[in-house]
């Protein structure tokens, strides 16, 4: 159970709207600033002993975090979370039982999104903010329309630490401090695979780069929470380098995410694609590197795809990410930016 639903806390979504009816919130990911600040989050739960070590590291190190406990965990692990609120940090809803919102109905997200806050106010009082992080990433139109309804701010993260992959600790270390920028938001875990044995050096190592620790509720202070964000039902732009991408076929949306075509996508990065039609994935290789995108449901180990008109598609943020570009999106003209 444990092992399963740490498996994977996938990267953000990238979130388009479309034709939009009603007012949703945007999603939060970072902010853009020179000032060195950066923020730590922890995921989830389910564990007393390795939660219980994260606050004592944070707390070894006076630094600040938020935390989003699944409710139910933490419903019934009251003594920990009380022991986070008291030493400062702050507590956002992760869900009530860390669901893929993206397969609820609207109704069925909202319960979710609504029990776990009514469970974690009894807990946190005024120490409850309204950040919410939707498990592994996944949301949809339903989902930000849910937090709109229920004055809850949307935010994933712009660094993913892989603290619960089966990877070595100072990879997890390494790439973090690598990922780190002003203003960005790091995922990490309560009970990660790797999270107890990282934590000690990615905190030394953001220290010495000059960053400073904030919450959450001080890196978006005064974004203002519930701005409506505009109709785009352009196409999908992509740019890299300050020149259009062109992709054959085209980026495409699909259930508020952007999906581009696998293949055509990673040539122009210099990978290599190799289609195995008997499990129905693709082996993406450059040099010695390499990584999985598996059509269909997936595991830790690979990237989730969806095979279409015979071309597999895979969200732009994931794939980006386990390359290594960034992304930003710029609302105004429906264009991601690659760097
Ligand atoms: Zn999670």
């Amino acid at each position: 159970m444990q092992k399963r639903v740490l498996a994977f806390c996938l990267l953000a979504l990238l979130m388009i709207p479309r034709g939009v009816a009603q007012a949703v919130v945007p999603v939060l990911s970072h902010i853009t600033t020179q000032e060195k600040i950066i923020a730590l989050t922890f995921d989830d739960g389910w564990s007393n002993s390795t939660s219980e070590k994260v606050r004592q590291i944070l707390q070894d190190h006076t630094v600040v975090a938020t935390i989003f406990p699944v409710s139910t965990w933490a419903a019934s692990n009251r003594s920990i979370i009380k022991r986070f609120l008291d030493d400062g940090h702050e507590i956002g809803n992760h869900s009530a039982t860390h669901p893929k919102l993206t397969s609820l109905s609207r109704k069925q997200q909202e319960q979710e999104i609504r029990e776990a806050h009514e469970a974690l106010a009894k807990l946190a009082g005024e120490q409850l903010t309204n950040f919410f992080r939707p498990p592994y990433g996944a949301y949809n139109q339903d989902t930000l329309q849910v937090a709109a309804k229920l004055g809850l701010q949307p935010v994933t993260w712009s660094v993913d630490s892989w603290d619960w992959r089966d990877i070595p600790v100072e990879q997890v270390v390494k790439r973090t401090l690598e990922g780190a920028k002003p203003g960005a938001v790091i995922l990490m875990h309560l009970a990660g695979r790797n999270t107890v044995k990282a934590l000690p050096g990615i905190i030394t190592g953001l220290r010495e780069q000059g960053y400073r620790f904030v919450k959450l509720s001080e890196l978006f202070a005064g974004h203002p929470v519930a701005r409506p964000v505009q109709s785009a039902s352009k196409p999908v732009q992509l740019e890299y380098q300050g020149e259009a991408l062109l992709l054959e076929p085209a980026a495409k949306l699909r259930d508020g995410m952007t999906l581009v075509p696998c293949r055509e996508f990673l040539q122009h990065f210099g990978w290599q694609v190799f289609w195995d039609g008997d499990r129905q994935r693709a082996v993406c290789r450059q040099g010695v590197k390499y990584f999985v995108v598996q059509s269909g449901n997936t595991g830790p180990d690979a990237l989730a795809g969806s095979l279409e008109g015979g071309k597999l598609f895979v969200p732009l943020r994931q794939i980006a990410a386990q390359i290594g570009l960034g992304l930003d999106w710029d609302s105004q003209t429906n264009k991601a930016i690659l760097r």
